[in-house]
């Protein structure tokens, strides 16, 4: 990776670009005081220590978030390094601003553990700081990222730690956060120091197919756009992506080694304005140019688990070369790319509601569990189980997508669309077929849940094979009240039977 260098000015710049009326003078007294925090201190790259801060803000900026967060980034190691409080900061700066730099400072301290337990410790602190305010873990990954591209100034052993620890702890949390940018930055970034071997082979690939295919990419590109100002669309991008390395990596493992099964080495990206324009474009390209059969995949009418929406077609070129493009709109672009933190972005307004507002209650439900785990072995098995395990989405008869941990049943499925619709549930359809309660759920499945509207609760028994959180806890709740029900008629009857 290589450093970039950023400047205050080149900050404020941005800012002003980005940001309709910006507070420049909270800005600027944000820099001035960590430039004389951190004044005369050097990093192990030789620049002085302001530059890690500035380019954590810059980066904070590019993703349009909250100008608070912009201006904490600024901040964020200040308090570590000077004599500044955070009541300082509170004083300046305000609350908002104060508390995202106490979090983050507190997420940095009291890692005292090794291995298998320091990971869990991390995991954890993460998780809290993420239910507790999700704009503290942008920061966190911007921290990260600045310090993987500085990671060369570091020794060995500090090096493979940092690597590692951003490959399995921060990735897969930008992962699931549907954060793909952060993602693919922290793998490649932690990659090239794990397997340094296999990131020069991978990067070698990508420079031989970019040498390679450039000419006949921008080719494709034109036509594209020829073929899109032939049509009511005005407003649309297209443009050439090159896969990240780390993928790369994984999906030449998953075949073998084989380079030649593996389509989407350099893509093609067209945003459009709206959905009608993507299956318009898609359309075009279908008349133009034949898909190659099975590789349609229509993530807008089937988003991921994730909330990633797109349309993905590959098709057959000029000489039989084939090409995968990727079909969205802009804001399912950002979405891609930002993930949750789209939604935390500057630019609101006509932003629709948070789709991961399940994954969010999840994080708080998982948040208040941990804290009756004092171990962390126990508290790695509870965020291991509901978010790393891989996930599973099935459907309601309306089409609704609801995204459930794998082995889930139908019973988990009944509580996810409503507390009452679980404990009424009574028999469940999978694919129009009556199936039990606790038959286990696969991707795709259209469920439909049959409920009796005169039962009077869960079954216990269903506590054996529910696997959400979510379900668990409200049968849990159900039983008990339907147990101190039972338990008041009996002291009730004895009470009578005194008299
Ligand atoms: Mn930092």
């Amino acid at each position: 990776m290589n450093e970039t260098i950023r400047t205050y000015d080149d900050l404020e710049r941005l800012v002003k670009k980005t940001y309709a009326s910006p507070d420049i003078e909270s800005l600027r007294h944000a820099f001035d005081l960590a430039d004389k925090a951190h004044a005369g201190e050097v990093r192990l790259t030789g620049h002085p220590v302001i530059s890690h801060p500035l380019a954590v803000s810059y980066r904070l900026a590019e993703m349009g978030l909250h100008l608070n967060v912009v201006i904490a980034g600024l901040l964020h190691d200040v308090v570590e390094d000077s004599d500044v409080t955070i009541e300082d900061l509170k004083n300046a700066f305000g609350e908002d601003v104060a508390s995202l730099v106490e979090s983050v400072t507190k997420l940095k301290h009291g890692i005292k553990y090794r291995g298998a337990e320091r990971y869990a410790e991390n995991m954890r602190k993460m998780f809290l700081a993420m239910a507790s305010d999700v704009r503290v873990v942008f920061m966190k990954f911007a921290d990260r990222l600045h310090n993987l591209e500085t990671l060369y100034g570091q020794p060995k052993n500090k090096q493979e730690r940092i690597a590692r620890e951003s490959l399995e702890i921060y990735a897969p949390i930008a992962g699931r956060l549907g954060m793909s940018e952060f993602k693919g930055e922290l793998e490649d970034g932690a990659f090239a120091y794990l397997q340094p071997k296999e990131y020069e082979r991978m990067k070698n690939i990508m420079d031989i197919k970019v040498r390679e295919k450039g000419a006949y990419v921008s080719r494709i590109i034109d036509q594209v756009e020829k073929l899109l100002g032939t049509t009511s669309a005005t407003d649309f991008q297209v443009h050439g992506r090159i896969k990240r390395l780390f993928s790369l990596f994984k999906k030449l493992r998953k075949y073998q080694g084989d380079l030649s099964k593996i389509y989407d080495l350099i893509a093609i990206r067209i945003i459009v304005s709206d959905v009608e324009e993507c299956y318009m474009a898609l359309g075009l390209l279908h008349q133009k140019w034949r898909p190659v059969p099975g590789r349609i995949k229509d993530y807008i009418a089937q988003p991921k688990p994730n909330g990633y929406q797109s349309l993905h077609t590959t098709v057959f070129t000029e000489n039989g070369e084939i090409i995968e493009f990727q079909i969205r709109t802009l804001e399912m672009h950002e979405l891609a790319e930002f993930g949750v933190a789209a939604h935390w972005r500057y630019k609101e307004g006509s932003r629709k509601a948070v789709k991961n507002t399940r994954w969010m209650e999840e994080l708080a439900q998982i948040q208040k569990e941990l804290q009756t785990k004092k171990d962390f072995m126990e508290q790695l098995e509870v965020m291991k189980i509901d978010v790393f395990k891989d996930r599973i989405f099935v459907f309601t008869p309306q089409g609704n997508v609801i995204d459930l941990p794998e082995g889930a049943t139908p019973i988990d499925f009944a509580y996810a669309i409503h507390t009452e619709v679980g404990n009424k549930c009574t028999a469940s359809r999978i694919n129009e077929v009556m199936r039990n309660l606790d038959t286990p759920l696969q991707s795709g499945d259209i469920v439909e849940v049959v409920t009796d509207k005169n039962r009077r609760g869960p079954n216990p028994d269903w506590l054996k094979f529910a696997k959400t959180r979510h379900a668990r806890t409200k049968i849990k709740d159900a039983t008990k009240r339907t147990v101190k029900g039972w338990f008041a008629e009996v002291l009730k009857g004895r009470e009578k039977a005194k008299k």
